[in-house]
C-alpha cells in the first residue's frame, strides 16, 4: 500500500501557487543546495511527521476545502518525486474531488514515475537552482541534465509552468546571469510566471541543529533594491 512519508503540512499557503492552498512538504531531498533553508527534509530515511496514504491526506485537505477553494493543494519538499506514486495517486485524488493541483519540484529526477505525475499536475513550480550548467554541481550537488530535460517535457506537454529562482548575491544575482535567464524562459511559451525570490539566511539555525556547516556563512540576504533590479531585468523579457 502506498504511504507518503510527508514532513509537515501547511493549511493555509499562500507562496507556493495561486490562491489559499494546502501544501504538503514531502521527506526526502537528492539535491545539496547551498541555500536550502530546509536542509531539515533532506535526509529520505528520516521520518517526518505524518505517513499517510493518499486518501488520508486527501482527507485532511478536506478539511479545509472552503478555504483553499480559491486554490488547491501545492506538494513541495524536500524533492517530492522521490515520492512519485504517492504524488501522482494523491493529486489523481484531489482532481477526482475537484481540487487543483501544483507541484513545487527542481526537475531533477525525470523519468516515467515523474511524467505520471506532471500527467496529474494542474500547475508545476519549477525552482531553477541556477541558469548555468557550469555551476549546477557546485550549487546543488546535482548536474543540470534532467532540469532541462524536464524544462523540455513540460514544454512539450503545454503543461502551465511557474519558475521560481532565488538569487544569491556572489552566486546567482548579477545582471549577465538575470539575462541568460530571460533569455532561456523566452523560449517557453508555456512559462505564465517568473518569481525571482530574495536570498535570506533565516533558514541558517536548521543547519547548525544539524551540526552541518552553513556554505554561505558571509554572505548577504540580498536587499529590496537588488531584487527590484532584477525583476525590471526579466520584465525586459515579459516576465
Ligand atoms: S531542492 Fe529544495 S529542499 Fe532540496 S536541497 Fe535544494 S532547496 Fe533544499
Amino acid at each position: 500500500m502506498l504511504r507518503g512519508n510527508i514532513h509537515s503540512f501547511e493549511s493555509f499557503g499562500t507562496v507556493d501557487g495561486p490562491g489559499i492552498r494546502f501544501v504538503a512538504f514531502m521527506q526526502g531531498c537528492p539535491m545539496r543546495c547551498l541555500f536550502c533553508h530546509n536542509p531539515d527534509t533532506w535526509n529520505p530515511d528520516a521520518r517526518g511527521q505524518y505517513s499517510m496514504s493518499p486518501e488520508e491526506l486527501l482527507a485532511e485537505v478536506k478539511r479545509y476545502k472552503s478555504f483553499i477553494r480559491s486554490g488547491g493543494v501545492t506538494v513541495s519538499g524536500g524533492e517530492p518525486l522521490l515520492q512519485a506514486p504517492f504524488v501522482a495517486e494523491f493529486f489523481r485524488l484531489c482532481r477526482e474531488a475537484g481540487i487543483h493541483t501544483a507541484l513545487d519540484t527542481s526537475g531533477v529526477i525525470f523519468n516515467e514515475e515523474a511524467m505520471r505525475v506532471y500527467a496529474q499536475s494542474d500547475l508545476v513550480l519549477l525552482d531553477i537552482k541556477t541558469i548555468r550548467d557550469a555551476d549546477h554541481q557546485s550549487y546543488t550537488g546535482c548536474p543540470s541534465r534532467s532540469n532541462r530535460a524536464t524544462m523540455d517535457y513540460l514544454r512539450e506537454q503545454g503543461k502551465p509552468v511557474w519558475i521560481r529562482h532565488v538569487l544569491v548575491p556572489g552566486h546567482t544575482y548579477d545582471d549577465a546571469q538575470l539575462h541568460e535567464l530571460g533569455a532561456y524562459l523566452k523560449n517557453y511559451p508555456n512559462v505564465e510566471k517568473v518569481e525571482l525570490l530574495a536570498y535570506h539566511t533565516m533558514g541558517r539555525y536548521k543547519w547548525a541543529n544539524l551540526d552541518l556547516a552553513y556554505p554561505l556563512e558571509g554572505v548577504s540576504a540580498l536587499t529590496a533594491d537588488q531584487l527590484a533590479h532584477a525583476r525590471s531585468i526579466l520584465a525586459d523579457y515579459g516576465f
